[in-house]
């Protein structure tokens, strides 16, 4: 095939003409594609067609496009009824039902109708490029184009090589996914590809927390909101996503990775989409749904701190300077002793260990101890964490301490690694994953993440602003609490721990 990404003679082919189909052939439309679309259900294919419309006419209307420009957009879409009609298409995209058996039927007829030359794509999200193209008479040909939903909002797009993909396919792909107004990001074929893995760290991680008994589904979304800087919590996103998507998703990417410890889904997660606790889409899920807005339960107000004498555990020097400045800015009654007066309340401050192990390490008193999280700055959320026999009484010192400025304060179950350390601490160590698997660049898995998922920070970027070494000792005290392999760290994050530099130093 001679055509350039960027002719303007271009045709591409979409079929599907669902959620995913119409937002492609819209972004392939307005980047000046000749588009033509085809869907089993013809109606499709005429609704998608009207709503691309009305999405473009709305931005005329709010001085967003020129009307020229929208109707010239519109014209350039063509309904096709059968699969012939890609015949002189230059690249098809396949965006029908995500079912394995439907894209093969669907590659075979299409290898049928075009020349041998044209590039067969598909936007699937779980299952293998390789495997829908091994059926393919020219495998070479077939890659991935993974766009995210809603498709003119999301930036992203995955150009999926497959393991017989000729080289020259997702350079071109590269070239029309920036035509189309996208950014596209190149990955090797892999489960989940890159985004979707990357993501089953918050959401996997969060839900085996809640399963531990660690912290109420609230409780976990407020710290990762306020604490750790995400848009929204693991479990409101869990609703807003449905659990009859994610839930089989993530047992798939399991599956796929030969039942790899750190992708082991929550059976928790598996009960509440049997019982058809779905999130929005059933108006019941994590959170309740009145009028189709969430209901969050209100905060309750921290008990008064009553005075008594609190002593800060010296282990982490850094930690130790920290904490006892905001207390001094909280007027606490604080015990400078060397050892903590036998009726203090003691503050430990761990990475990666629970609250019982460090206090046994630091010789205090359990029934005493708080331990309170420095992973994030203390002006944000502050997490507090009791052992099992903390007193309730230094319990509520503690929480209405560390609350008396206004800033907010939780307390969770003992738990090694907290929340947020642990939620971070995972999908820092999957980014590394990919990173040292080869599958993106460095650079290209932040890129992905910041845009395909709105984290705050792309994995690698997160591990270096939080410190590699500090990452790396979470892990390996999670790990040691826990005996279970998930939390073990990869030699890409170890290696750069160990050595100083940043987790985006690719191998020399
Ligand atoms: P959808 O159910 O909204 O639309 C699928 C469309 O495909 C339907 O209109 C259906 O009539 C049509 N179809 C089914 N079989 C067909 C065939 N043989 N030929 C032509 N058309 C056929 O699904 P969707 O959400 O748009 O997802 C489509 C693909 O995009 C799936 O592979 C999915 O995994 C992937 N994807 C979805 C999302 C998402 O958030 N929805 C995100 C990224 C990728």
């Amino acid at each position: 095939m001679t055509i350039e990404p960027t002719d303007e003679n271009l045709i591409v082919g979409v079929i599907g003409a669902g959620a995913m189909g119409r937002g492609i052939a819209q972004v392939a439309a307005t980047g000046r594609c000749n588009v033509k679309i085809y869907d089993t259900r013809q109606e499709s294919s005429v609704e998608a067609v009207e709503f691309i419309s009305g999405m473009l006419n709305r931005a005329v209307d709010k001085g967003r496009m020129e009307e020229e420009d929208a109707k010239t957009a519109i014209a350039r879409i063509e309904i096709i009824d059968a699969m012939v009609g890609f015949g002189d298409a230059h690249v098809v995209i396949e965006a029908a039902t995500e079912n394995l058996n439907i894209k093969r039927k669907i590659f075979a007829e299409l290898e049928s109708v075009v020349a041998d030359d044209i590039i067969l794509v598909s936007n699937t999200s779980s299952l293998s490029i390789t495997t829908i193209a091994s059926e393919c008479t020219h495998p070479e040909r077939v890659a991935g184009f993974h766009f995210f939903n809603p498709v003119p909002l999301m930036k992203l797009v995955e150009v999926i090589d497959g393991v017989r993909t000729a080289s020259h396919i997702p350079d071109f792909l590269m070239g029309l996914g920036k035509r189309m107004g996208r950014v596209p990001v190149r990955v090797a074929d892999a489960p989940g590809f890159l985004v979707n893995q990357v993501g089953r760290g918050y959401t996997i991680e969060a839900a085996h927390l809640n399963s531990e008994g660690v912290a109420d589904y609230v409780t976990v979304d407020r710290i990762m909101r306020d604490a750790a800087g995400f848009r929204m919590g693991p479990f409101e996103l869990l609703d807003l996503t449905a659990l009859d998507v994610t839930h089989p998703a993530t047992e798939l990417i399991y599956q796929q990775f030969y039942d790899e410890p750190r992708y082991r889904p929550s059976s928790m997660m598996n009960t509440r989409m049997e019982a058809g606790l779905l999130g929005r889409k059933t108006k019941q899920g994590f959170y309740a749904y009145e009028g189709g807005k969430q209901t969050v339960p209100e905060e309750a107000a921290a008990p008064a701190y009553d005075g008594r004498k609190v002593w800060v555990s010296p282990t982490n020097s850094d930690a130790h300077a920290n904490v006892t400045a905001l207390l001094k800015t909280l007027n606490a009654n604080i015990d400078e002793g060397e050892e903590p007066d036998d009726v203090s309340l003691v503050i430990v401050m761990p990475l990666g260990l629970d609250a019982t192990t460090t206090t046994l390490e630091e010789g205090a008193n359990p029934e005493h101890t708080i331990a309170l999280d420095t992973l994030f700055p203390l002006s944000l959320r502050r997490t507090l964490m009791k052992t099992p026999i903390t007193k309730p009484d230094y319990a509520d010192a503690a929480l209405g301490l560390f609350n008396s400025d206004e800033t907010e304060a939780c307390i969770i179950n003992d738990s090694a690694g907290f929340v947020a350390q642990r939620i971070l601490a995972m999908i820092i160590n999957i980014g590394c994953s990919i990173a040292q698997s080869g599958a993106a660049t460095p650079e290209d898995i932040d890129k992905a993440v910041t845009l395909g998922l709105g984290y705050p920070h792309g994995p690698l970027s997160f591990g270096d602003i939080l410190g590699p070494d500090r990452i790396l000792e979470i892990l390996l005290s999670v790990h040691e609490v826990t005996g279970d392999p998930r939390y073990r760290p990869t030699p890409w994050l170890r290696r750069r721990a160990l050595l100083g530099v940043s987790l985006l130093t690719p191998q020399s």
